[in-house]
């Protein structure tokens, strides 16, 4: 008999991964899992690497050592717009929307993959984007819905609110079916009732079947969101658990204090 679902099925496993940077050892071994369904915060101080593992895991910047598998596949070697049609989204730190195309423009805009920032790209997918076809459209309002920013699907994006530009940016991930998304500080700058606000919508999405690993320094979110936490520090993985567990931590509250 086959098992059709493992209720401790890892989706995303890294392994030793190292990055240098000049002599800087950015990722210094860094092995962890999460599992299916979960949501998972990644926290350390600045500079401590998190985001250069979002970039390793992604495929922006090559490894210089160790492995990414996601569910079962491995994904070291493959390109950025390789990444996504796997399965396995992601947002930045910096969000990356169109600012001159609308919120429903930028639901449409290459929503399989990412897309480059040039001009003639972006010419060049405005055309794409008058032809999309309805069922498209459809799909990308009814995102639009979930996230509570269906009313501001024809304004332009250089128009919203921080928290109204994250929530674009998860929508643009969501029109790619993603089956796990890693977000970089997706309520930093965000007021505290849209930070819940997007949170809660990030439960749903795993009530759907979505796994999150989330870097992001709002402790209160984190502590009440997420089911693990793995705390980074100079590259390095330093410790691993539940919320309470982290908090209750010596090493760690010595990591924040110390700087
Ligand atoms: P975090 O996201 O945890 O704040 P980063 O992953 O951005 O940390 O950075 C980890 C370290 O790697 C920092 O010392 C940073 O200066 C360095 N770094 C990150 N990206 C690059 C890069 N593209 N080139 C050179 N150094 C980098
Ligand atoms: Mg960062």
């Amino acid at each position: 008999m086959t098992l059709r679902w493992e209720p401790d099925l890892d989706a995303l496993i890294v392994k030793d991964l190292h990055k240098n940077f000049g002599g800087l050892e950015a990722l210094d071994g860094v092995s962890f899992s999460v599992e299916e369904r979960s949501i998972v915060g990644l926290i350390g101080p600045n500079g401590s690497g998190k985001t250069t593992l979002f970039n390793v895991v992604t495929g922006f910047h090559p490894t210089d050592k160790g492995e990414v598998y996601f569910y079962g596949e491995r994904l070291t070697g493959l390109k950025p717009f390789e990444i996504p049609r796997k399965g396995l989204g992601r947002t930045f730190q910096i969000t990356r929307v169109f600012p001159r195309m609308t919120v429903l423009e930028n639901m449409l805009v290459s929503p399989r993959e990412q897309v480059g920032e040039d001009f003639l790209s972006v010419f060049v997918k405005r055309e794409a984007v008058n032809k999309q076809e309805s069922n498209l459209t459809n799909e990308a309002l009814g995102l639009l819905r979930f996230l509570e920013i269906e009313k501001l699907k024809d304004e332009y994006a250089a128009s919203l609110s921080g928290g109204q530009l994250k929530l674009l940016e998860l929508g643009r991930i969501l029109m790619a079916h993603p089956k796990m998304i890693l977000l970089d500080e997706p309520v930093a700058g965000v007021n505290p009732t849209l930070a819940r606000k997007i949170f809660d919508r990030i439960l749903k999405l795993r009530e759907r079947g979505v796994t999150f690993l989330i870097v992001e320094h709002n402790m209160d979110v984190v502590m009440s969101f997420c089911d693990k936490i793995h705390v980074m520090n100079k590259g390095q993985i330093v410790a691993e658990g539940s919320p309470e567990e982290i908090q209750n931590n010596d090493q760690v509250v010595e990591i924040y204090l110390g700087g």
